[in-house]
């Protein structure tokens, strides 16, 4: 390689500690030259003998937080270098430093709080450049200590060094703290703090069977002991809250205690994100009100200092629950959790480090198929993702999202920004937020939308609040979003084809102006149609029906002539109300939702409460017992490949299962494998034909690892795409809406407009 170099570094390689790496190792290359941040990411030019080596140890030996997209090397003639190897301060023009996800306590820091020779032995608040806060403290970019909420904690002379120190892992760690200067830690009990050491007093609290308030990265947790069937019983009374699964806290070796856990579940445990990870239980050594019914668990690690010191103090899984209202969204300030969980919780755990925006916890599982994300946000936002190939110029598009999982979108310069979760938009206080998070993001990014996408459902908030903007607004159909959302995350060029996609959801409108959520489609970003669907049914009720799964049931029983069973199965339930509503056509829309179906079925085999009290109870009841169905036969239905797909069969043959006692744990799966073989074979069809070259899998039903693997496996020869990184359900639909307002425009109308 030639002996003087620039060398440009992409990708997220700024407030990560990449230039002193690149000082540290250029000292060990022996390199002169220098290193700096522009709007570009990081700006090399080196000269030496080991230049090679220096290349190729960027990529090798990057700081764990970098993510490094392009390594670009030019031989230069000649440079005015310095004789050693310098960190410059930043070039002139724009620089975009953006923020890094939350990060999970680095080995580093891990080690040095449980040295009780270094300085900061047993703090809650140590971080350095690998770990610690990012976007939860962010209140302003660029990302400088000033514009966060360790704004007020003044660095001690100690700190101060380490920050300004190219050796030191602490070097330009923006959110730096010790027990000198930095935030401080302390438990409460009826609003007084309680003299003592915050944690000893808490796992006292914890061990007397108390519920906790504790003060995380992105919000307030509610904790209890998880082995205290008393305690998590008292949790869900005070929380009212009885049957939703409860989360948990423990190390590597508490979950193996209680579930198998594999390799790939360990590693993406331990990795910076630290997301919740639901895992196969296999022994019930736990308190059984943590997930009644179910036969996974969420854990996460341990993923501050915080939560580590009260772990090896506790020794034990604890329960972390997010601590909110029901409906609303968690609690994040001091005030808030004084007011609002004083109700649910007997002690608080609290700090003086504000939280600067609400991030739940993540939530993801790892499948046969890949990993599987439920929830993007703690640990995962914000990340861009790159648009795919033909995206790559056109105007800055704000999409707004769904209703339910809200999240938005934004596209820039072919990348797109998808917001973090934020929740129900019917909540108020959720909405407020949404609300707030626009305008966030909007700065974070630098955004200003020409053009805004929402759902064409104008029932939605999101829709609402999208038209409202004044701005040139592109209405997408829900699941045409889906079907782009997935096309997009697997990079599928603009121009790439069409392809057959089996969406199977809860609710979104379909073009015909009814309730689609059950359909086989053919299309790509521009446009769609649809190819096969569900039997539609009524929603007995409409929103009724999704929180009362046996009024599903009665329809599809009524429909394939089984009334009498239904009278049987439910028999306390206002079956004649119900009747005579849909009969009268009150309040009964037709949807050909597969959510519908699940919900159906689940009440059919007698899985779920008359009243179900969240919203995904029924499906994932369904799924646990459908895993210990053995080798699951799919009934032999002889149904059209194109058009309506009757249902009725199917429900006349899971009825005869259960007449003749057939487990139902064998019903539920050879349910599974029936409804995927149902939408594989019109997709399949679609691709044989040369209609479309490839199947994508999408749709909130897809959280269903079980249904994912069935339809995988009848899809076996054929390239199918699913959701490995981004949510399957409604979180990532304003990735597909935003795909699809862009894929709308003419090539014309693609030039951004002249500011
Ligand atoms: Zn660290
Ligand atoms: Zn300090």
């Amino acid at each position: 390689m030639n002996q003087l170099c620039r060398i440009r570094v992409r990708g997220q390689v700024q407030g990560v500690g990449f230039r002193p790496f690149v000082w540290a190792l250029a000292k060990r290359l022996g390199l002169r030259g220098w290193v700096l941040n522009d709007a570009g990411g990081v700006l090399i030019e080196a000269a030496g003998a080991g230049l090679d080596a220096f290349v190729h140890a960027l990529r090798d030996e990057a700081p764990p937080l970098a993510r490094i997209d392009a390594i670009e090397v030019s031989p230069l003639a000649d440079a005015d270098l310095p004789d050693s190897f310098e960190i410059i301060a930043s070039a002139g023009g724009e620089v975009r430093t953006r923020v890094t996800p939350d990060a999970a306590t680095c080995p580093a820091c891990l080690a040095e709080i449980r040295d009780p020779t270094a300085r900061r032995f047993g703090y809650a608040f140590t971080n350095c450049t690998h770990c610690g806060p990012r976007f939860s403290i962010l209140m302003e970019l660029p990302y400088d200590r000033a514009q966060t909420t360790m704004a007020g904690f003044k660095l001690c002379p100690d700190c101060d060094a380490d920050y300004r120190d190219p050796a030191d892992r602490r070097f330009h760690a923006q959110p730096i703290a010790c027990p000198v200067c930095g935030p401080r830690l302390w438990f409460e009990a009826a609003g007084q703090e309680v003299p003592g050491a915050a944690l000893d007093l808490a796992v006292d609290a914890l061990r007397n069977g108390q519920i906790l308030a504790i003060k995380g990265i992105g919000g307030f947790h509610l904790a209890c002991d998880a082995r205290n069937g008393a305690a998590v019983a008292l949790l869900r009374a005070r929380k009212r809250r009885p049957t939703k699964p409860f989360a948990l806290m423990g190390t590597i070796n508490m979950i193996r205690a209680s579930c198998t856990l594999s390799e790939p579940e360990a590693t993406r445990l331990q990795s910076a994100a630290a997301p919740i990870l639901l895992i196969d239980r296999v022994t019930d050594a736990l308190a059984p009100q943590i997930a009644p019914g179910q036969d996974m668990l969420g854990w996460m690690l341990p993923c501050t200092p915080l939560h580590h010191l009260l772990m090896d103090a506790f020794q034990a899984p604890l329960v972390m629950t997010s601590g909110n209202l029901s409906g609303e969204p968690q609690v994040i300030t001091n005030a808030d959790a004084r007011t609002k969980l004083a109700r649910f919780a007997d002690g608080f755990i609290m700090h003086d480090r504000d939280i600067a925006r609400r991030l739940d916890d993540s939530v993801e599982r790892i499948t046969a198929h890949g990993p599987m994300v439920l929830r993007h946000a703690r640990g995962r936002a914000p990340g861009t993702i790159k648009l795919p190939p033909g995206f790559e110029d056109g105007p800055q598009v704000l999409a707004m999202g769904g209703q339910m999982k809200a999240a938005f979108c934004l596209t820039r310069e072919g990348e797109a920004l998808l917001s973090h979760h934020l929740g129900d938009l019917d909540d108020p206080l959720t909405w407020e937020e949404y609300t707030r998070a626009l305008q966030d993001y909007g700065a974070l990014f630098d955004h200003q939308a020409d053009l805004v996408a929402v759902d064409a459902h104008e029932g939605y908030r999101s829709t609402q609040a999208g038209h409202a903007m004044g701005l040139a607004v592109h209405k997408v159909h829900h699941h045409h979003a889906h079907l782009a959302a997935c096309l997009g995350e697997h990079l599928w060029p603009r121009n790439g084809g069409r392809v057959a996609a089996i969406v199977l959801d809860g609710l979104g409108l379909g073009p015909d102006g009814t309730l689609w959520g059950g359909e086989v489609l053919l299309g790509d970003y521009a446009d769609f149609e649809r190819v096969a669907w569900l039997e539609p049914a009524p929603l007995p009720g409409g929103d009724q029906a999704q929180r009362e799964p046996w009024r599903n049931a009665l329809m599809r029983l009524d429909a394939a002539g089984l009334g009498h069973i239904a009278d049987r199965l439910f028999a306390d339930a206002p079956r004649a109300v119900v009747r005579q509503a849909v009969a009268a056509r009150i309040n009964a829309p037709h949807s050909s939702s597969a959510g519908r179906l699940f919900d159906a079925v689940a009440a059919l085999l007698g899985l779920c409460p008359k009243q179900i009290s969240h919203e995904a109870e029924a499906a994932m009841a369904l799924e646990a017992i459908a895993r210990r169905g053995c080798n699951p036969q799919p009934y032999d239905l002889r149904h059209s490949q194109i058009g309506e797909i009757a249902i009725s069969p199917l429900i006349h043959e899971i009825c005869a299962d259960l007449e003749q006692g057939r487990a139902k744990a064998s019903i539920a799966a050879r349910f599974h494998t029936t409804l995927a073989q149902i939408f594989a074979a019109p997709a399949r069809r679609l691709v044989d034909r040369g209609d479309a070259d490839a199947i994508v899998v999408a749709g909130g039903c897809f959280q269903n690892a079980m249904l994912l693997e069935c339809c995988v496996n009848a899809l076996a020869g054929y390239r199918v795409l699913s959701h490995k990184r981004l949510p399957a359900n409604d979180g990532s639909l304003a990735f597909g809406q935003a795909l699809v307002a862009l894929a709308a425009l003419s090539s014309t109308e693609r030039t951004p407009p002249v500011a």
